[in-house]
């Protein structure tokens, strides 16, 4: 059984494929890998980003051969995302909406998000955008309520949505799972102190374990979101 991730390599690996891979490693899954972009990050938030041309993210794509579900984190740019589009096969996969670093650099360009939007989006089984991604790909405030910001996604034809809340506050970090026609479902735990690195991706890349395993969208959910707090 093996997941694709599909996304930018982190040299300090903090997040990226580089934490995809630890998370593979810790649920015993095979993985195969299309790097969509090489960056130079060091800890005072300095980014130097070199994308992979889009015929090479496709190659490597299809080398992948036989996958049982996908993630995406960086996409770089719209002919990267377009690549993706014409080459990712029909299974299970989870759009982790990557737009920046934690300290600003830009990961998406802005035509690849429109791309993103346009081409990903409608076909992923989850988007699992935090508060601040889901504002800027909906156009809403991100102190709007979670249905409306899920509403934004509905509207670009999204299927489901687990709208994070691990940069809000208060003592709980509050995720929300919403789908068209379903009650929305919440997934809270302990807020942890500090504020690591690649939180986003050990979730996503959890998510698309369990899918891959044939577990419901709910359960796999609530499975990495357990082991998301049990690595925080
Ligand atoms: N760099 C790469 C290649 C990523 O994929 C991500 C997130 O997915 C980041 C940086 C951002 O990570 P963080 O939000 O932990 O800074």
């Amino acid at each position: 059984m093996t997941v694709l991730l599909i996304g930018g390599l982190d040299s300090s690996t903090g997040a990226g494929l580089a934490r995809d891979l630890a998370v593979m490693c810790d649920h015993d899954m095979t993985a195969r890998v299309a790097a969509t972009a090489v960056t130079a990050q060091d800890s005072a938030g300095g980014c130097s980003i070199h994308p992979i041309p889009a015929t090479l993210v496709a190659a490597q794509i299809r080398a992948a051969g036989q996958v049982r579900a996908a993630k995406t984190g960086m996409l770089a740019n719209a002919d990267i995302v377009h690549a993706i589009a014409e080459t990712l096969p029909e299974v299970p996969f989870v759009i982790d909406p990557v737009l920046a670093t934690s300290a600003g650099a830009k990961l998406l360009e802005r035509a690849g998000c429109a791309a993103m939007i346009a081409r990903l989006i409608p076909r992923a089984t989850l988007v699992t955008p935090n508060l601040l991604e889901a504002a800027q790909l909906t156009g809403l405030k991100s102190d709007a309520e979670i249905a409306t910001l899920a509403a934004g996604f509905f509207a670009m034809g999204a299927r489901a949505v687990l709208i994070k809340g691990g940069h809000a506050d208060g003592p709980e970090a509050v995720d929300w799972l919403l789908r068209p026609g379903s009650a929305p479902l919440r997934f809270a735990s302990s807020r942890k102190p500090g504020s690591r690195r690649g939180t986003g991706c050990t979730l996503a890349s959890a998510i698309a374990v369990h899918l891959a395993r044939g577990h419901d969208l709910a359960t796999a959910c609530e499975y990495a979101k357990r082991y998301l707090s049990d690595w925080l």
